[in-house]
């Protein structure tokens, strides 16, 4: 009788477990998500590719200081792309 009393309150103390951990990630937004979507919805701010003219969460842009001025990009090809077309 012992035995199985343990035993069911530690399913419950298991699946409580769960919950909490559910109910977490529900409020903070999923784990497992990509990085992508974990920035999108937390509202970062953006930054436009010069080259591409596409627009980038900050944290994910590529940096690049070019006479000066940073300029955020959405890959190292658009950088080199936009390097080479601003010296021809
Ligand atoms: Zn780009």
């Amino acid at each position: 009788m012992n035995i199985a009393k343990i035993i069911i309150v530690l399913i419950l103390l298991y699946v409580g477990y769960r919950v909490v951990r559910m109910l977490r990630a529900g409020s903070t937004g999923s784990v497992k998500g990509s990085r992508a979507d974990a920035v999108t919805s937390r509202g970062e701010d953006l930054v436009q590719d010069p080259f591409c003219k596409i627009y980038v969460p900050k944290s994910q842009a590529m940096v690049k200081e070019i006479n000066g001025h940073v300029h955020y990009f959405c890959s190292r090809e658009c950088i080199d792309q936009y390097i080479s077309k601003k010296n021809n």
